[in-house]
């Protein structure tokens, strides 16, 4: 499984009462990596599942009522050179810190999720929970590539009348990944006609309550036999939103490089954010814009969408109203493959990180 939960066993947790921040790190039950891979699956399962209860947490809350919490995504990448670093992780906690404000949270301040993170990931390095390059994955530009998942999160504490959360938990947890869509290299997506965001809406926060309608949306379209599903907008019906949990970018036949202009009910990606300077800097007009369905269908040549999970992941064709297009004949196009290589590299420590996006941890 591309993403199957395997908490390693350090966790942070900090707790807001009393007007400010106390944050701990957890052991939880463990034995070595190498052990571990080598118990029961029923075994395992056991311990893993024993990393992942906390008996002092209230269970009854205004996340697990009314879905009133928020997260990020970012990953720790072995390194070329040895070592792992984690890719901008200072845009994680800004955004973190967005989303806990738009939720009427107590904001977690920046400086402290950072540290989190990177602790969280060297402590478990050190107990020998992490994923060591192997130089086999440069053969298919990384597309099988592992590493360390990194999930900061809130969690409201207790309470059943509806409410806002005021005295949050924040956790961060690590858990190893490997590559996210499980089909080929390039594959199909369909237009889902649900709606994920609305205007005044909470689209543009990464709130856990966003994710419902993706992954209903979402399982529709991989039991219609499509990979991914994409989103219009909520007014006009006629506009490109996302994906299902990534951002979306069209290569037009003209050159120009175009994905939906951001607002309240587009997620601000920070694989979005850095292909567009990678574009920019290739001397590739690009433009954050309104991007009807119509023009979409006619006028590109590459698609992909774009996340921490995806990467920079080639659609192969679209599919609306049970009309199918097409994109380069359905391989995957020149320049999604260099934008995607190149964002590959700079991650794995195979290209220079001239921009400083990497964090080293170890
Ligand atoms: C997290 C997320 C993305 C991608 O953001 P990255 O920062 O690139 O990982 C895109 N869309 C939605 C809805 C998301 O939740």
């Amino acid at each position: 499984m591309a993403f199957a939960l395997n908490t390693y066993p350090i966790i942070y947790r900090a707790k807001f009462s009393d007007g400010k921040w106390a944050g701990e790190y957890l052991e939880k039950p463990h034995k070595t990596q190498e052990e571990e891979a080598a118990m029961s699956e029923q075994e395992r399962e056991k311990l893993e599942n024993s990393r992942n209860c906390y008996a002092d947490m209230p269970l009854v809350n205004y996340t697990s009522q009314y879905g009133l919490a928020c997260f990020e995504g970012l990953k720790a990448f072995p390194q070329k050179k040895g070592g792992l670093a984690i890719f901008r992780p200072d845009q994680n906690a800004a955004r973190f810190y967005r989303s806990m404000e738009g939720l009427c949270m107590p904001p977690f301040p920046e400086k402290i999720f950072l540290e989190a993170c990177v602790e969280t990931v060297k402590r478990n390095a050190a107990l020998g929970f992490f994923t060591r390059y192997n130089s086999s994955w440069e053969k298919d530009s990384f597309m099988t590539a592992d590493s360390v998942y990194i999930r900061p999160f809130t969690m409201a504490e207790g309470g059943i009348g509806v409410n806002l959360s005021n005295e949050p938990y924040v956790m961060v947890i690590n858990t190893p990944v490997s590559s996210y869509f499980s089909h080929g290299s390039s594959d199909s997506a369909v237009v889902t006609d649900r709606i994920r965001a609305t205007p005044k809406g909470t689209g543009w926060i990464k709130a856990c309550s966003n994710y419902v309608i993706s992954a209903l949306a979402k399982s529709e379209a991989l039991q219609a036999g499509y990979m991914e599903c994409v989103f219009l907008d909520a007014t006009h019906r006629k506009y490109i939103e996302e994906g299902s949990s990534c951002n979306i970018f069209f290569y037009l036949k003209s050159g120009e490089l175009i994905t939906p202009e951001l607002g309240d009910t587009i997620l601000p990606g920070i694989t979005r954010a850095s292909i567009i300077e990678l574009a920019r800097d290739r001397g590739v007009k690009v433009s954050e814009r309104k991007v009807s369905i119509d023009e979409v269908l006619e006028e590109t040549k590459e698609c992909f969408v774009s996340g921490t999970a995806a990467g920079a992941t080639p659609l192969s064709s679209l599919t609306y109203q049970g009309k199918k297009v097409a994109f380069n004949n359905g391989k995957v196009g020149e320049f999604t493959a260099e934008i995607r290589d190149t964002i590959k590299g700079i991650q794995y420590g195979t290209l220079a990180d001239t921009k400083g996006w990497m964090t080293s941890v170890i």
